[in-house]
């Protein structure tokens, strides 16, 4: 393992049993849903890689993976040097201290009869930490005001309905906060908030990473969210990474098509830095049926007859400046 890289994801996958076709189809063998097929990538201290694709794409599987909070099918995660993949419950739950998620719906994630404190200390409680009450309260405390919650004593008593909804996500990353974790996978984190709102929780995200050294890995629909919040994009499609590289380079060189089209619908003000529109055609293909070749072929408005045929290698953008599929076209 790379000593700079401490979490790394090797060739990643979960398939679901979608059971057996119709009646009227000759195969009766069991189908999987392909969710996640073959993910690699690597994260380091402190990183904020922003992992993007269509709903569908996988991303929040991979999440789920990352968290054991689903058994993968084939491939390895490895955090701080330690293989996670498979662990009995008690290694888990040690694991799950250090990676924390932030979920996509902040009135969901609330249990809407627990008081901010409770909601905040139950972590501490399930972890058994800081079982003693001054140190806990000074966590708990210490986690609301890092979540731009302060003074700390306005908010304790509260319950989540007297809250905006950006003052309950930042309730939420308290939660994570107040376990110290060391990566914070955030699923969504400001698609149900306003768009007046999403910057500061981004911000908030943002100083996390400096002031408590947390790497985070922000995954999102919306490319255009990401801003410059992130040190990597990693573009999913269809279960697989299909591009990554530096937000520069992914912003001012996309190799792979599919990036250049999600690129290529976020609303730019200036109207010289506009690129040309490209709309996708067609539906993500279904991941029970995941085409021959390259995996995007049907939706690539740059696609030959050979892609059909074969997948191009995975390469990151960042280490060629060219999109895999280019290398297979030569
Ligand atoms: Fe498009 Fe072919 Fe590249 Fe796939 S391999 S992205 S179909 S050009």
């Amino acid at each position: 393992m790379n000593k700079d890289h401490f979490l790394e994801v090797r060739g990643l996958k979960k398939y679901f049993d979608a059971g057996r076709p119709g009646l009227f189809t000759r195969s009766r063998d069991i189908r999987h849903v392909h969710a996640v097929d073959g993910v690699d990538f690597d994260l380091h201290h402190s990183e904020v890689i922003a992992l993007v694709g269509e709903s569908g794409c996988g991303k929040s599987t991979l999440a789920l993976l990352l968290m054991g909070l689903e058994d993968p099918t084939a491939g390895t995660v490895t955090f701080d040097g330690r293989d996670i993949t498979h662990l009995n419950d008690r290694q888990r739950k040690d694991v799950r201290r250090k990676i924390q998620m932030v979920f996509q719906d902040p009135y969901e994630s609330l249990n809407p009869t627990q008081t901010i404190e409770e909601i905040i200390s139950e972590p501490l409680h399930v972890h058994g930490i800081a079982k003693e009450k001054g140190e806990r309260d000074q966590r708990v405390r210490k986690a609301l005001e890092d979540s731009g919650l302060k003074p700390a004593e306005v908010y304790l008593g509260r319950y989540p309905h007297e809250l905006s909804g950006g003052q309950r996500q930042r309730v939420v990353i308290a939660a994570a906060l107040v376990l110290e974790p060391e990566i914070i996978l955030a699923d969504e984190p400001v698609s149900m908030l306003d768009v007046s709102i999403r910057a500061e929780i981004i911000n908030l995200l943002a100083e996390l990473r400096i002031t408590r050294q947390i790497a985070v890995i922000f995954i999102t629909h919306d490319l255009g969210s990401v801003g410059f919040f992130a040190d990597r994009v990693a573009v999913m499609y269809l279960g697989r990474i299909v591009e990554i590289g530096t937000m520069l380079e992914v912003l001012e060189k996309p190799g792979h098509p599919y990036t250049k089209a999600l690129l290529s619908v976020i609303p730019v003000p200036n109207p010289r830095l506009r690129r040309e529109r490209t709309i996708l055609q067609g539906e993500t293909p279904n991941p029970i049926d995941v085409p021959t070749g390259c995996r995007f072929h049907p939706r690539c408005p740059v696609a030959i007859e050979a892609c059909k045929a074969s997948d191009p290698p995975f390469v990151p953008l960042s280490k060629t400046h060219q999109a895999a599929c280019l290398l297979l076209i030569k």
